[in-house]
């Protein structure tokens, strides 16, 4: 796809990470791209025309991340950077007609529950949402769909979708299918080849890596589909800064070792957590008690890196929890080297279905020994 990429398609999504979207290689060129801080660029600027024009709608720091992108996603096309991932979320549904309906999961992450719902309560569609671990239930919704939205494992309560079958139904009955693959990056699930139409991510977390930038990213192998997701773009002006692209493109370098390393921990804390005579209940699809385990074992490469727990206590005992805290931080968000904790009801929000006392997890790649000490140290207190 790249045409400075020296590697077929043959090559390991591990080694893509650090191999995709390089410079041309001559000789003296740098060995990593530049970042270019131009708002415009010489000529006459026809983005129709494929020009770059002006910089709301190209910009030569994005090209590279798109393309590592959308090889990893194995995407026929580049993949395209949006300012957030909530932007790229709302690219996905401008691609729902007027009056269409969307069917959603009912525990995804709630930014998108509240565009999708800010959408439906100015009458551009509706909204259905499901339990998207719940195949027949979604398969039943999906009657007149225009969009299946999939979100696996969903945000945190952590349900797993069979992304296969929903696909094939949802083509079936001609709804377009968008997964959102922030949690399992294409590391660990490729939904285009399991049928999906569009990915979206927030590249603000794994991609990334760093908690340094926000960003969001959309990739198909559909070009029309590709233009009507630019043209958003382009448009609505939802653009990222080069700077951040580029350290989006640093932190890809590095995703496939922290990867590695936060799916192991979460995996470990996951085992041990449930033997705590203090957690009424953990969620981890890695775990063989799990609903959604059978299916991760067959769709995953892995079981992702975020895990929750439910305290015995409630809101009351798991905000203690996220106060006595050292080496974890007490924060939002996930993906990023350094571990995260979060009771997730303090987001307003957040779908009442979550428990009160429900912690989401995010693993970092600290020592996963401290992230135990430190998690229990804190249970006990
Ligand atoms: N999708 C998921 C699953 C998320 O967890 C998030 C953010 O937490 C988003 C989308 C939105 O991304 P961003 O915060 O980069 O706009």
């Amino acid at each position: 796809m790249s045409p400075s990429s020296p590697h077929g398609p043959a090559v390991s999504p591990d080694t893509l990470v650090v191999s995709a979207g390089r410079p041309v290689r001559e000789h003296d060129a740098p060995v990593n791209p530049p970042i270019v801080l131009s708002s415009t660029y010489f000529g006459t600027g026809s983005p129709v025309a494929g020009e770059r024009g002006y910089g709301r709608y190209s910009n030569p720091t994005w090209d590279p991340f798109e393309e590592a992108l959308g090889e990893l996603e194995g995407a026929a096309l580049p993949a395209l950077v949006y300012g957030s991932g909530l932007a790229a979320v709302m690219a996905a549904l401008s691609l729902v007609p007027a009056g269409g309906v969307v069917v959603m999961p009912r525990h995804s992450y709630q930014g998108s529950l509240l565009l999708a719902a800010e959408e439906a309560a100015n009458g551009r569609f509706s909204v259905r949402t499901v339990d998207i671990a719940d195949t027949r239930e979604v398969i039943a919704q999906l009657d007149g769909a225009a969009m299946l939205w999939i979100e696996s494992p969903t945000n945190p309560m952590l349900e797993v979708a069979d992304i296969p079958v929903l696909a094939a139904a949802a083509r079936d009955a001609g709804a377009l299918v968008v997964a959102d693959n922030t949690f399992a990056t294409p590391l660990v699930t490729r939904p285009l080849l399991l049928g999906a139409d569009v990915v979206v991510h927030s590249v603000t977390k794994y991609l990334a890596g760093h908690s340094d930038v926000v960003l969001g990213a959309a990739a198909t192998s559909d070009p029309g589909l590709r233009d009507q997701l630019l043209r958003y773009r382009s448009l609505h002006g939802a653009v990222a800064g080069p700077f951040e692209v580029w350290l989006a493109l640093r932190g890809l370098r590095t995703l496939a070792l922290r990867i590695e390393r936060s799916q192991a921990t979460a995996m470990e804390l996951a085992r041990r957590l449930r033997e705590a005579p203090q957690v009424e209940k953990v969620r981890y699809p890695g775990l063989p008690e799990d609903p959604g385990y059978a299916r991760a074992q067959a769709q995953m490469n892995g079981f992702g890196s975020v895990l929750c727990i439910e305290v015995a206590g409630g809101a009351a005992a798991a905000e203690k929890v996220t106060e006595s805290v050292r080496l974890w931080l007490p924060a939002t968000s996930l993906g990023g080297v350094e571990s995260l904790i979060e009771r997730r009801r303090r987001q307003p929000g957040e779908p009442h279905t979550v428990p009160e006392g429900l912690l989401r997890l995010s693993t970092g790649i600290e020592n996963p020994g401290d992230l135990w000490n430190d998690l229990q140290q804190a249970l006990t207190r």
